[in-house]
């Protein structure tokens, strides 16, 4: 069995290796190649934890496996560890026995906002300018680094519902050379993309704040009851998302179709734009809005990818297990 602990992550994978993988296997499940397994999450009745596994198959990637993990709400304050905590095991789809272990942590992150980036690349509109972030925690800095590399932004505007956290977005926009202005919710208004990645279980952003042409991608709901946006504003954009099935049960859609605003067959899958069976956006007004779930296949993808980086490089520990 091939190990990767956590802390050789970052020397390995870059973003764009986590873009990589997570294109391709969006690709794979819109074609029916890769299907992810139902999601188990359980609070476990423990240190307020939540716990669970999200797994699948990739035939294209011949990834087969599942991430177990979750949140430890009191880990930082009680052990010094970070809140979520996650591992990722791979198993060889020929014979079923263990392959790899792969700190899940850092690697989350990364897929993440690989996930929003592709939806960027695929459906904003070229000339985007303006780059709009709600959200400024742990996961929105990842998000806006590698967002920023996917059209040629002026500037990044930012709302916070906690507005002490921005200076961890405005470093990431100013690393990147791009200015960075704090602006009130109507102020996103003027962006062409918006990224929103919040943990808020009511919405903030409403339909009167995205304008006509903006991509918005919805990534911080991935739970029953979270919502982020209104619900009409999925009536009035063309939504698509990594799972359909995720989408409306665990995602931003869940509420607009909850409430009949929206059907199932309303929500496209992202894959389908990437192979090309879906046109993705067909005008210079479209709203389109990613609604980005996150997936298991999107964490063994990029778990994949490491263990090939790992191997290559001589980093990995391989024992006889
Ligand atoms: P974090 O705790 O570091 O940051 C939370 C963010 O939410 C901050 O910006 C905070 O100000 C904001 N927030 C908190 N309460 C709010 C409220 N009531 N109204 C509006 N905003 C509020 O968390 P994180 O690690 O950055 O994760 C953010 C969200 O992304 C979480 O909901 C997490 O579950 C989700 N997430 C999704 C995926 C995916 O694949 N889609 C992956 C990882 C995390």
């Amino acid at each position: 069995m091939i190990i990767v602990p956590e802390k050789e992550i970052a020397g390995l994978l870059t973003r764009a290796d986590a873009f990589d993988a997570v294109e391709k296997v969006f690709a794979s499940m819109s074609k029916g190649s890769a299907y992810n397994f139902p999601v188990i999450r359980e609070a476990i009745g423990y240190e307020d934890a939540l716990y669970g596994f999200k797994g699948g198959f990739d035939k294209a990637g011949m990834a087969l496996g599942l991430k177990a993990g979750g949140y430890w709400p009191n880990n930082l304050e009680k052990h010094g560890h970070i809140n979520h905590q996650s591992t990722v095991f791979l198993f060889d789809p020929d014979t079923g026995m263990v392959k790899a272990m792969v700190g899940g942590n850092l690697l989350t992150a990364l897929r993440t906002a690989a996930a929003s980036s592709v939806s960027i690349k695929h459906l904003a509109r070229k000339d985007a300018k303006v780059m709009g972030m709600v959200g400024a925690g742990h996961q929105a800095t990842f998000q806006l680094r590698a967002a920023l590399e996917q059209r040629d932004f002026e500037k990044v505007i930012g709302w916070n519902y906690h507005p002490e956290m921005l200076p961890n977005i405005e470093k990431v926009a100013n690393e990147a050379g791009v200015p960075f202005e704090a602006v009130p919710l109507e102020g996103l208004a003027e962006a062409d993309v918006v990224i929103s990645i919040t943990s808020t279980f009511a919405p903030t952003i409403m339909a009167d704040h995205i304008s006509l042409g903006t991509h918005i991608a919805c990534m911080g709901t991935d739970t029953k009851g979270k919502q982020e946006v209104e619900a009409s504003l999925l009536a009035r954009a063309t939504v698509f998302t990594d799972e359909v099935a995720q989408s409306i049960s665990i995602g931003e859609a869940q509420h607009a179709v909850a409430i009949g605003l929206i059907e199932q067959s309303d929500v496209h899958e992202l894959g389908a734009v990437i192979n090309g069976t879906h046109p993705g956006r067909t005008s210079a007004d479209e709203i389109t809005l990613f609604d980005g779930t996150g997936v298991g296949l999107q964490d063994l993808a990029v778990a994949s990818s490491i263990v090939d980086l790992a191997v290559e490089k001589g980093i990995a520990t391989i024992v006889d297990f």
